[in-house]
């Protein structure tokens, strides 16, 4: 589903940030990418999502080499995998609904299937009854839930969220989790950046750990 395979990256002239990364998550998995902060999980996070290229090396995601899609076949990588990244990009403007419909609005699909997906995705979240609210009148962890419906109200294969659970109380967190949990019960290959050991040890089945130095593999949660 998603392969590394001799993946380096730095910044500019800068040092590797990821130096020779080999990892191959099977489709279905639930896995932590963990590590101190500025390790590199959000760069090894963005290098699946395609918003970033490899200095060396190649990124597969379900059998496409990421990192050689041309610009125009952006839309495809949307599709097909939902991400929740560290600023959440709501738009304060628009009602939380028209939010989640944002993604479908832009691939083209017609109004009212839209909104009907929409409903359905954040029924899923938990977020049910909270469709005309604006996400500034929503709580955090509500706001961090509307990021997710607009994440997966296209059904994606693949999701990845980078830290999602920071700044939520330990409930907010783990309904946050357990919704993750939810979809990947259904299939859904999960991906989650998170330094949160209490999360880990509770929900960690295998963690990519990346420190300044190393790159671990393991299976459960780090020590
Ligand atoms: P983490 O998510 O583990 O905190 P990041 O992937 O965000 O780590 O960052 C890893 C390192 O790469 C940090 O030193 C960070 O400053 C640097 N970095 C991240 N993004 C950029 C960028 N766009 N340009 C230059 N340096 C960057
Ligand atoms: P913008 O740059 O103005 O956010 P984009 O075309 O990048 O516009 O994205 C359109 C909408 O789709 C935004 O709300 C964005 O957050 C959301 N979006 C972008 N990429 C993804 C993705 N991979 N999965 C889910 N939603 C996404």
């Amino acid at each position: 589903m998603i392969e590394f395979k001799h993946v380096f990256k730095s910044y500019g002239r800068g040092p590797n940030i990821l130096a020779d990364i080999n990892f191959h998550i099977q489709p279905g998995e639930f896995v932590f990418i963990s590590g101190p902060s500025g390790a590199g999980k959000s760069t090894l996070l963005r290098l699946i999502g395609g918003l970033e290229t490899p200095t060396r090396g190649a990124v597969h995601v379900k059998g496409n080499r990421i990192d050689q899609l041309p610009a125009r076949a952006q839309p495809y990588i949307r599709r097909n995998i939902g991400l929740i990244l560290q600023d959440v990009h709501l738009l304060n403007d628009r009602r939380a609904i028209q939010n989640v419909m944002l993604p479908l609005e832009v691939l083209g699909v017609e109004y009212k299937i839209a909104a009907k997906r929409a409903r359905a995705a954040m029924e899923k979240v938990g977020l049910a009854g909270k469709e005309d609210q604006y996400p500034i009148e929503m709580s955090g962890g509500e706001q961090q839930r509307l990021a997710i419906a607009r994440a997966i109200v296209n059904k994606p294969a693949i999701v990845i969220a980078d830290e999602p659970t920071a700044n939520l109380d330990a409930v907010s967190a783990k309904r946050i989790m357990d919704v993750f949990k939810d979809f990947n019960r259904v299939g859904v290959t999960t991906l989650i950046a998170s330094h949160d050991r209490a999360l880990m040890a509770h929900y960690a089945r295998r963690t990519l750990l990346i420190e300044p130095d190393r790159f671990s593999d393991l299976i459960g949660t780090p020590l």
